[in-house]
């Protein structure tokens, strides 16, 4: 489906604000507003619940919102062999020494979602709430990638997979180095050969450098188709500006939106061309 540009800013609410699309009533819930990025100190949170009324400001609560293992906010786990090679790439993260990252963690965060997933998005590290609850993208970012999701009809857990480029929280939120970020790519291609994702979408410079090995601006790739050659499969990738630029660059979320589109339109092309 293709969406006019009249149509998508209404959609975008003409501010730093993502409504929703009209959808089935089953599933309807109110617009998600990032106005105001909640303010809490860090390793305060009750992290669980603190997530999963996160995920109810945009969609509606899932059985299959996160997935065994695959979630630390919910670890109510299967031991189930498919299980296995999560539990293990888990287990070797948060014991990772690799790169100087793993000094100041609190957490490791893997990431979270279905191990099913079509969809995976990659973002760049912890900041201090994920670092505290060990899930990522559950700060004001979090938010509005929650937000942005919606818009395309697609919700946390729910054929959809969050990482990271690495997974430790570089101090002070900056931005990981590229050592740091190639010291962690191997648990980020671990993910990818057992998510065989059909789509990844790149939140930002620090996913295009651990997916591409490219440290590029931003406006040299978005808009170009781009295929992602990991673990013996062509991925196409779609890269998009970072959740946490678009709240201080709400404009920008116009440009943003179209890159959610055309990543939607990709992913329509790849189920029917496996069919
Ligand atoms: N920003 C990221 O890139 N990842 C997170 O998990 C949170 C904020
Ligand atoms: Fe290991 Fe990655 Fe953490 Fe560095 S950021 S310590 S490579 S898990």
């Amino acid at each position: 489906m293709s969406l006019s540009r009249e149509a998508m800013l209404i959609e975008m609410g003409l501010g730093p604000l993502w409504k929703l699309r009209a959808v089935p009533a089953a599933e309807a819930s109110p617009e998600v507003s990032v106005d105001a990025p909640e303010s809490r100190s860090s390793g305060e949170a009750d992290c669980a619940s603190e997530a999963s009324a996160l995920v109810q400001t945009s969609a509606p609560p899932s059985p299959s919102l996160t997935t065994g293992e695959i979630s630390v906010a919910s670890p109510s786990a299967t031991d189930g062999a498919d299980d296995a090679p999560w539990q293990t790439l888990r287990r070797e993260v948060v014991e990772c020494r690799a790169c100087a990252l793993c000094e100041k963690r609190h957490q490791a965060v893997l990431g979270v979602g279905d191990p099913a997933a079509d969809w995976l998005f990659i973002g760049e590290g912890p900041g201090a709430d994920e670092d505290a609850c060990g899930e990522p993208f559950v700060g004001a970012a979090g938010k509005l990638l929650d937000a942005m999701l919606a818009a395309i009809s697609l919700r946390r857990g729910d054929d959809v997979y969050i990482a990271n480029a690495v997974k430790c929280r570089p101090p002070g939120n900056r931005t990981p180095e590229a050592g740091e970020i190639a010291a962690c790519r191997p648990y980020l291609e671990r993910q990818v050969a057992l998510l065989q994702p059909r789509l990844v979408v790149l939140l930002g410079r620090a996913a295009v450098q651990a997916t591409l090995g490219l440290d590029v601006s931003l406006a040299s790739l978005r808009g170009k188709p781009q295929v992602w050659e990991i673990a013996g499969q062509r991925i196409p990738l779609v890269v998009t500006y970072h959740p946490a630029y678009l709240l201080r660059s709400p404009l920008d979320k116009a440009r943003a939106w179209e890159d959610l589109c055309r990543a939607r339109a990709l992913m329509g092309e790849a189920k029917a061309a496996a069919q």
